[in-house]
């Protein structure tokens, strides 16, 4: 079974600043790449212990090369660099059996308030949802905050959800240990993975439903499935300014329909997330002005 593993940065147990996360923040940024490889080696794995056979790392993080190749685990190939046109899905393909998501959170958070998918508010998962359906590849696990798991729940039906840490404010978070969530992780990604390999189906684990940090199952009683996406799915991005509204509504598609906010619709879902990626390209400049 192949796997596409998304990782991110900021859902990892223990990061809570900017400087953990960019490499201009020096030794916390060098923890943070070491507490974020644990992550993805834990999944990387947990997912061959449950049957995975090759693994694609897509690094979708910042300038998207946050892992040092040769200490990640699993013989996984590594998808990194910038400007990758399908952004956190990028080598996503329909010969892909799984998607995964380590160290989940929200897209560009300097420039985005809040995503809207069907009138319900979406996380990454959410929006990289559109591409996984597209593809027609379930997505079977996904580790980050309370925040991403909830959020997750809704399009992910029978999605392994696993908490690592709980958010308290923006900044502030009480994280499991690292070692504990990378064992949580690895149960995760293996039970992810023998479940689908079971037939796209399963029992959800104990556990499922219960809230905090160290919580682990299966997001709802569902069976694993394809993403719960409409075939023209409604998304609205509320900006942080009415500038980068104004921006975003250059993308064809992208339509104005508040003083911050814009609404991509009637396109198909990669068409979809191709125009949320360009809106988030497009606005980069105002963020970076
Ligand atoms: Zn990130």
């Amino acid at each position: 079974m192949r796997v596409f593993l998304s990782s991110d940065l900021e859902g990892a147990a223990g990061i809570v600043d900017w400087d953990q996360c960019r490499p201009g923040g020096g030794r916390a940024y060098e923890v943070g790449c070491r507490l974020l490889l644990g992550e993805v080696n834990a999944a990387i794995e947990g997912a061959i212990a449950g049957g995975a056979t090759s693994i694609l790392v897509n690094d979708s993080h910042g300038a998207m090369a946050n892992l040092p190749p040769d200490e990640i685990a699993g013989s996984a190939e590594y998808l990194s660099g910038q400007h990758k046109p399908l952004y956190m899905m990028e080598g996503l393909d329909a010969g892909f059996d799984a998607v995964m998501f380590v160290a989940s959170h929200t897209y560009n958070p300097r420039a985005i308030w809040e995503v809207r998918l069907g009138g319900h508010v979406v996380g990454e998962s959410g929006i990289n949802a559109l591409v996984a359906t597209s593809f027609g590849v379930p997505i079977v696990f996904l580790s980050g905050d309370q925040v991403a798991c909830s959020e997750a729940r809704r399009f992910l039906p029978g999605c392994e959800l696993v908490t690592v840490k709980e958010s308290v404010t923006r900044f502030a978070g009480r994280s499991l240990h690292p070692t504990d969530a990378r064992a949580l992780i690895a149960d995760g990604a293996e039970r992810a993975m023998r479940r689908l390999g079971a037939g796209l189906g399963g029992s959800p684990s104990p556990g499922a439903g219960s809230a905090g940090a160290g919580s682990a199952g299966a997001g709802s009683a569902a069976a694993l499935s394809l993403p719960l996406v409409e075939d023209s799915p409604c998304l609205e991005i509320d900006w942080l300014t009415a500038d980068m509204a104004e921006l975003a509504c250059s993308i064809a598609g992208v339509e104005r329909t508040g003083a911050r906010t814009v609404e991509i619709s009637e396109l198909e879902p990669l068409a979809c997330y191709r125009a949320f990626v360009a809106t988030i390209a497009i606005t980069r400049s105002i963020v970076e002005s």
